[in-house]
């Protein structure tokens, strides 16, 4: 698909992560104003909410579109989204008549603040690169049984916490937890000492499924609304010592950012690829009828307070083993429904390369191997105030498709609020 030119210049530029094939959505505030639904083109955000109270936009009987979340728009499946699409298309494409009336609705990207673009229903989180798995079992169990035996049979997952799931620009504390020494040393209550990112994607679902009634992969793709960049923050101390026999619990718990804008399906669709050969077969309810990974390219830079930003890892997001659509289905097959806002990880992204690795717990092989900052700094797990920024992006021939950024601050501890040593 080719670059649909706009009105507005600055959507136009072949760099520009917002261009009329993304109309990314979001939800933003002037100057403290009320939180209003925008949609990202060029250098502009176009305030939906006002043009659905002004008649220019009906998606329903009723609004959809005069809350600070996009939840109803998702929850009207994608007949409503393609017609959102369309007429935003009407609106902002090159030469429309409809300039004039739709310019009121701009405001600079510069001029305003992002918030949480939905409200998160439930939060799942994924264990879905073979590369990121083999690495760390390969840290924890050796290579030869890096693998779980489960592993290539059912994208591994685990139910995560909705409450702390922040938008970028959100700041975070260091947590504290149960830390266990060597051997026989008993457990203390201490601030994490192996904070760590990990880079992912979150797909972000949009119609309902219902009680008891698993779906299809097919199903389950046509119900994702679009993706997100997703930073799953992990105190790895933490989760040594808690992890067995339920899987991770606190060291998850702190927060996971994301970015602020929705990326729609449909604006990912040219961008699909087949996932990597599967060995051995999936069972039939796991089959994929097309290609439901996609090719985007994403990346995480680190600044040390005060420091300079470094690039600590390139990836791709087409490594996955399972695609998200794979992860709903899956998530639906023992009956519990999901529901419109429902977030999942996609599990960290790691391709084959040492410089490929989405978290620092691979990136410095568990504190064995510290990365290089360069200028004499190395980090084996996060310090405090270090800044952590993922982007991403789905290039095309001669347009771009962005997701905003994904950053947040490791802010230092706070103390708990009974006597600690
Ligand atoms: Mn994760």
């Amino acid at each position: 698909m080719p670059l649909l030119s706009s009105w507005i210049e600055a959507a136009n530029d072949p760099a520009c992560p917002f261009p009329l094939n993304n109309l990314p959505c979001g939800v933003f505030s002037v100057a403290g104003g009320p939180r209003h639904c925008g949609v990202a083109i060029g250098d502009q955000v176009l305030d939906v909410t006002a043009m659905e109270r002004a008649g220019l936009i009906s998606l329903a009987d009723r609004a959809v579109l005069d809350r600070p979340e996009w939840n109803a728009v998702m929850a009207l499946g994608p007949a409503a989204w393609t017609r959102l699409r369309n007429l935003l298309f009407g609106f902002l494409r090159a030469g429309s008549d409809l300039h004039s009336s739709v310019s009121r609705y701009l405001h600079p990207l510069s001029a305003v603040e992002l918030h949480l673009p939905f409200s998160v229903t439930e939060f799942t989180d994924f264990y879905a690169s073979h590369h990121h798995a083999q690495n760390v079992g390969t840290m924890f169990r050796g290579a030869e049984n890096a693998l779980p035996p489960n592993w290539r049979h059912l994208p591994i997952g685990y139910n995560g916490r909705a409450s702390s799931v922040v938008v970028s620009g959100t700041d975070l504390h260091r947590p504290w937890g149960q830390l266990k020494g060597p051997n026989d040393a008993a457990p203390r209550f201490a601030p994490c000492e192996r904070f760590d990112f990990e880079l992912e994607m979150g797909a972000v679902v949009g119609t309902p499924s219902r009680l008891g009634r698993p779906v299809t992969v097919a199903q389950a793709d046509a119900m994702i609304f679009g993706y997100v960049l997703l930073n799953d923050w992990s105190a790895r101390d933490i989760q040594a010592w808690e992890y067995q026999p339920l899987g991770p619990f606190q060291a998850k718990a702190t927060a996971t950012t994301i970015s602020p804008w929705i990326v729609t399906r449909a604006a990912l669709d040219p961008f699909r690829v087949a996932a990597p050969e599967r060995e051995p077969e999936l069972l039939p309810y796991l089959h994929e009828p097309g290609p439901m990974n996609y090719d985007i390219e994403l990346e995480v830079e680190l600044t040390p307070q005060g420091g300079a930003p470094v690039v600590i890892t390139r990836t791709n997001y087409r490594e996955m083993y399972y695609s998200a659509a794979q992860q709903l289905a899956h998530h639906t097959t023992a009956g519990a429904p999901m529901r419109p806002g429902d977030l999942l990880g996609s599990g960290t992204v790691s391709g084959p390369e040492r410089d490929n690795r989405g978290s620092l717990l691979e990136l410095a092989w568990g504190g064995k191997e510290p990365l290089d900052l360069g200028g004499g700094v190395t980090r084996s797990f996060l310090e405090d105030n270090d800044r952590l920024t993922l982007r991403g992006w789905a290039r095309a021939e001669d347009y771009t498709i962005g997701f905003g950024e994904c950053s947040g601050i490791l802010r230092p501890a706070i103390a708990p609020p009974w006597p600690v040593d």
